[in-house]
């Protein structure tokens, strides 16, 4: 029989989370979420509340917590720029604070420990695709830099807890990323494109369309996740997660419209400060070490996400911040 293990997931209610607590509850483990709501809502993990192997906890991480656990996986922090730019400082004592009370607990307890960190520890590359090797080119006073250098600080912060103090650790770097569950008024670009493509508004494409992501589904994402964690413990990462296929935003838009059979406009709007160019993630170490790839093409997960966003009543879901539209 598998061993249980009692495992904390620090931001467990937003959209990555709450599929991660599905996927270890399903698995037979004791899931303590830990989550304060910022960017999420208590309506993606209520499912689970039943459950005796789930337990739900309004917590912020920038204050410590005393829990016994086996494994942490950190995945709290506000995560679409308009949201991370709202209280920037905040954004970064969540990325350092954050990490030193979970690495704490991580240390105290000889749990291991998963940091979600993000392509954008690349800022805006000059190397394509992005291999982890690669440093990265971040501003470091720009509007964007109280979330990459946060998570900068933190992968430096779980590498120190390793090197001092032998924490096991485990650092991806995720690529874009999407799926059911986004909030619609996260303000990421797959969430406003479908939100506004089914009530038939404009698509606001930033710049003029040309800057370049790459597109991964979330159940492709969390499976990578649960490899890292269960990998032998030289392989610490960091690793990038992501899908390889490269779009250009205004192809995301036309094939958004299209599956959404959607007569809304294609509408351009000034491109934000320090916004990537270009993002492909290499994934040669996670095939390599995890044996890891994403299966899922992108029509067909954007039909699964467009598919549940015809589900949800929008007025049920708050706008973390006025910047879901930036
Ligand atoms: P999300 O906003 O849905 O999830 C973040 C969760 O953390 C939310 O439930 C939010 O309420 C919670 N949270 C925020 N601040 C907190 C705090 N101080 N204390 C406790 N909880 C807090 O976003 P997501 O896409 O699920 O992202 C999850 C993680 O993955 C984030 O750390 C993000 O930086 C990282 N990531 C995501 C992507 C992506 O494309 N989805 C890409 C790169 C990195
Ligand atoms: N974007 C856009 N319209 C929107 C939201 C985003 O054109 O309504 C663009 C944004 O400028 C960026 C890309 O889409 O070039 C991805 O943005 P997102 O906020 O999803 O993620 P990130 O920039 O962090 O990769």
């Amino acid at each position: 029989m598998p061993l249980i293990k009692r495992i904390v997931v620090a931001g467990g209610a937003g959209f990555l989370g709450s599929h991660l607590c599905e996927r270890l509850v399903e698995q037979g483990h004791d899931v303590i979420c830990l989550d304060n709501f910022f960017t999420s809502q208590k309506a993606n993990v209520s499912h689970m509340l039943e459950k005796s192997n789930f337990e739900l906890i309004r917590h912020d991480i920038v204050t410590p917590i005393l829990l016994e656990v086996d494994e942490i996986y950190n995945l709290a922090c506000p995560a679409a720029p308009g949201h991370y730019q709202y209280n920037p400082i905040k954004t970064l004592k969540i990325s350092v604070q954050g990490s030193i009370n979970l690495l704490g607990m991580a240390k105290r307890c000889g749990a291991k420990i998963f940091q979600a960190s993000t392509s954008e520890v690349y800022g805006d590359p000059e190397v394509h695709p992005q291999p982890e090797s690669y440093r990265g080119a971040v501003n470091p006073i720009g509007p964007r830099a109280c979330y990459d250098e946060g998570k900068r600080a933190a992968e430096t912060l779980f590498f120190d807890y390793h090197r001092m103090h032998k924490t096991n650790i485990r650092v991806c770097r995720i690529f874009n990323t999407y799926g059911p569950r986004m909030h619609p008024f996260d303000g990421r670009v797959v969430s406003n494109f479908i939100r506004q493509a089914l009530s038939g508004q404009d698509i606001t494409i930033f710049g003029d369309g040309s800057q370049t992501r790459s597109f991964c589904y979330r159940d492709d994402l969390v499976e990578g996740f649960l490899r890292l964690m269960a990998a032998p413990d030289d392989v610490v990462g960091p690793i990038n997660m992501g899908n390889q296929g490269e779009y250009t935003i205004k192809e995301l838009a036309e094939i958004i419209v299209e599956l959404v059979g959607s007569g809304s406009k294609l509408v351009y709007q000034p491109l934000p400060p320090d916004d990537p160019t270009r993002r492909q993630p290499d994934i040669s170490l996670a095939k390599k070490h995890l044996d890891w790839e994403p299966k899922v093409p992108l029509r067909e997960g954007l039909e699964k996400t467009i598919a549940w966003f015809r589900t949800i009543e929008m007025e049920h879901f708050r706008p973390p911040t006025p910047n879901y539209q930036m």
